[in-house]
């Protein structure tokens, strides 16, 4: 990732990424703009991407790259070139757990450091977006909405409209997860009040 000019190593600030979505999210909308990009060469996979209206730049070289965005080429190439050569290619690519397969740039990069070398490559500007609001009634257990005197009687909440669940962070799947749990027991007792 590519941030104001610098390079961005998300993953190795947060280490378990799909635990620390928000500091992510957090440190894009803190640049001009709002905005990064993300590159990836012809080996890195980009199919999230794939699909009509996505904004991409492609190119055959990073230099190309670095004049389609309006940045330094010098720059990103030799970037592009420090992250490479510092790669350490003898420790096999793992996603599943913290490899150890560093680049030995600064910010450093502890795992999944894969070289950016084999063209061509692409580019997608990327920005924050909102997911879900965790934000809404709140509900017991079994997803009751309570006033003052206890569950009001037939009124349920689940899914996004679920508040009390999460603040602060979230981790990555807790918007399916909690509508498939409390929508499931909300479902239930709706549908058999007295079982
Ligand atoms: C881009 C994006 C990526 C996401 N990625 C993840 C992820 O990786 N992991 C994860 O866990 N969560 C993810 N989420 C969040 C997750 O998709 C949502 O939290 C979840 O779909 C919300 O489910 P829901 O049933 O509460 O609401 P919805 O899925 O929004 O369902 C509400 C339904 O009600 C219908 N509706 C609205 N008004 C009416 C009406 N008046 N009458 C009848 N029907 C109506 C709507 O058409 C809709 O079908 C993502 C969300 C987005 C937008």
């Amino acid at each position: 990732m590519y941030l104001n000019g610098r390079p961005y190593d998300a993953l190795e600030r947060v280490r378990l990424p799909q635990l620390h979505l928000r500091q992510i999210q957090e440190g894009i909308l803190r640049q001009p703009g709002s905005g990064s990009w993300q590159i990836f060469d012809s080996t890195l996979r980009t199919e999230e991407y794939d699909m009509p209206g996505i904004a991409v730049h492609r190119a055959d070289s990073i230099g190309e790259l670095a004049e389609a965005k309006g940045v330094d080429p010098s720059g990103l190439i030799s970037m592009v070139n420090d992250f490479n050569a510092s790669t350490d290619r003898n420790i096999p690519f793992d996603p599943t757990v913290l490899d150890g397969r560093a680049a030995h740039v600064s910010p450093p990069m502890s795992n999944w450091a894969s070289p950016i070398e084999t063209g061509s490559f692409s580019t997608y500007p990327v920005t924050c977006g909102i997911t879900f609001t965790f934000g809404g009634l709140k509900g017991g257990l079994e997803g009751r909405v309570p006033d003052e005197r206890g569950p009001i009687q037939g009124l349920f909440v689940c899914g996004e409209e679920l508040d009390g669940l999460c603040s602060g962070n979230y981790p990555g799947g807790s918007g399916l997860a909690t509508e498939m749990v409390f929508g499931r027991r909300a479902g239930a007792i709706a549908q058999f009040p007295t079982g």
